[in-house]
């Protein structure tokens, strides 16, 4: 009993101070690539900028990331669908209010790095709208860690978010991926219910916090602007603040998915960070 109850208390401290004390080596992470998961035009940027900006036209990236661990692959968002790729006028969405496009596919993009779907140990995706869950189904057998609230969330005609068939662990907020500190999935609700961004220490570049949605870029970030077409605006304030108390503590940066002129600025495959 005693090395029971040992154990337990020893975890319980190892979970509480998962953000809090970076580990002394950043774990088996090695390398982080940037992959282009899509791209989005809009007519109107106070969409997501409410009041400020209006009919002022934005044009936004879509990443995914390919983070790679001494344990295996690991692949944040898939970015929209890549049957889009051979749309030559892409999709149309939020009722006409944006342009969707894909010039390459994430199963393209996986193959010229060498990655074999197969060779994907977990995927996890920031949310559930269409240009970040596009391609889990790439993976199908591959396990999926998605908030608890994302998953029950009643999609369209209350379908489920994702095949029920999927293999699939439930979070109910953070999650250390590989129990080393190296990747660790932050809840950070708001967008939607079970939004979700992703902490990743990485050995040369240092701590990159990956955005997801809960923000869109920069400039909201600078002004903490909430989407008015946001799940929750209460929550989504609080997650930033989360995020820039992370940032702060881990001198980390914000990689901000759908911010075009950060990402065009990043390095992309076959150059990938450490
Ligand atoms: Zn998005």
């Amino acid at each position: 009993m005693r090395n029971h109850t040992s154990v337990a208390v020893a975890a319980i401290a190892l979970f509480a101070t998962t953000l809090a004390a970076p580990p002394a080596s950043a774990g088996g992470v090695d390398r982080l690539y940037v992959l282009d998961c899509g791209h989005i035009s809009a007519a109107d940027q106070s969409r997501w900028s409410p009041g400020v900006n209006a009919g002022v036209p934005i044009q936004l990236s879509d990443n995914c990331y390919l983070i790679h661990h001494a344990q295996g692959w690991f692949l944040w968002d898939t970015g929209l669908a890549d049957a889009i790729a051979a749309m030559p006028d892409g999709v149309k969405g939020a009722n006409g209010a944006l342009e969707m496009r894909r010039t390459k596919t994430l199963a393209g993009q996986l193959e010229e790095i060498g990655v074999k779907p197969a060779d994907i140990k977990g995927v996890a995706v920031s949310h559930t709208h269409p240009d970040h869950i596009g391609n889990v189904e790439l993976f199908p057998n591959v396990m999926l860690y998605v908030q608890k609230a994302e998953y029950e969330w009643p999609g369209a005609d209350n379908a489920p978010r994702f095949n029920p068939g999927h293999p699939v662990t439930l979070l109910e907020g953070d999650r250390d991926v590989f129990g080393d500190g190296s990747v660790v999935i932050i809840s950070t609700p708001g967008h939607t219910p079970g939004h979700q961004s992703l902490l990743v220490r990485l050995p040369k570049t240092g701590a990159v916090v990956l955005s997801g949605d809960a923000v869109h870029f920069k400039d909201n970030w600078d002004n903490r602007r909430v989407p008015p077409a946001n799940f929750n605006k209460e929550q989504s304030l609080a997650s930033m603040q989360r995020i820039a108390d992370i940032l702060a503590k881990e001198h980390a940066q914000l990689w901000i998915n759908h911010d075009e002129p950060q990402t065009d600025a990043q390095k992309k495959p076959p150059e990938f960070y450490e």
